[in-house]
């Protein structure tokens, strides 16, 4: 008994203001916290790599994660247009959320604010993480954020956040070359999901298979697709392994282009376990397929 006691005290002691808790959104942002906090932090993600995180539904346990969590990350922009509601059920009034995109060069804000962009994408489109340059930014406020919950680790958040940007530099030069061949390439992706990624890498995306964003495929836009992939000689169709690719599927047989099924968070398939592989897996894919 004496023993177990003490052995609980030890438990205790080592846990006492040791690692702060951090909640994501996306497994992607989880592993980027992992790797800032190391051991000093705790990760949980709500959103799985295969699930789509415009549309998650809420459940009583995402709010029980939040309840004792210091930190919540997410990818802000209404992509998680679920979040507002596990925040207020959590009832955690020391609860951080920290928005990753407020200093990011945010893409397709609309005009004025209506649903004329379709059913998401009201403030612009989110999907900035599939450009690897937006991370350094995502890194940057992740360090910060740490550092606010537990100060004494500032130090050690900084380099681990350092040392991982200047892997991922080097991984950017490279994914930028194995690309380089096929800059200007035209593409169709399911949904807006790949317009930073395409930006990036200087390739066209000539339509969506959602005749807007959350917007499921027609037959009408689907035979317009059609005739556009027909004419402008399209080969490549992303569509997330979580969409119906029967639509993409129907362009596919009618035309010369192949569906890939490209994941755009970790953990969605292709093995991969965190957003460096995630990205390496979709360099390696999709360039094979433009070849
Ligand atoms: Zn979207």
């Amino acid at each position: 008994m004496k023993h177990l006691i003490i052995l609980l005290m030890v438990v205790v002691a080592g846990n006492a203001g040791a690692a702060v808790k951090v909640v994501t959104s996306l497994p992607d942002l989880a592993d980027l916290a992992r790797q800032i906090g190391g051991e000093k932090v705790v990760v949980e993600s709500i959103v799985r790599g295969d699930q789509n995180p415009h549309a998650i539904e809420v459940k009583p346990s995402y709010m029980m994660k939040l309840k004792s969590a210091d930190l919540f990350l997410m990818i802000g922009m209404d992509l998680e247009l679920w979040a507002p509601q596990i925040i207020d059920g959590s009832r955690n009034s020391s609860l951080e959320v920290v928005d990753l995109s407020r200093r990011i060069a945010k893409l397709e804000i609309p005009a004025s604010l209506s649903a004329s962009q379709g059913d998401v994408h009201r403030y612009g489109n989110p999907h900035y993480w599939l450009d690897p340059r937006n991370i350094r930014i995502v890194v940057e406020d992740i360090v910060a954020a740490l550092s606010r919950k537990s100060p004494a680790d500032e130090q050690l958040f900084r380099t681990n956040g350092e040392r991982y940007l200047e892997k991922l530099q080097t991984q950017i030069r490279r994914w930028e070359e194995v690309m380089k061949p096929f800059a200007g390439s035209t593409i169709i992706t399911f949904h807006k999901s790949w317009t930073y990624f395409a930006a990036w890498l200087g390739l066209t995306v000539a339509d969506q298979v959602e005749p807007k964003p959350g917007i499921a495929p027609s037959p009408s836009h689907t035979a317009k697709l059609i005739s556009l992939v027909r004419q402008s000689g399209i080969r490549v169709i992303i569509v997330e392994p979580f969409y119906d690719a029967s639509a993409a599927e129907q362009i596919a047989r009618a035309t010369q282009a192949k569906v890939l099924r490209l994941p755009t968070s970790c953990g969605g398939t292709g093995g991969a376990t965190g957003y460096m592989e995630l990205m390496d897996y979709t360099i390696a894919t999709l360039a094979g397929a433009l070849k």
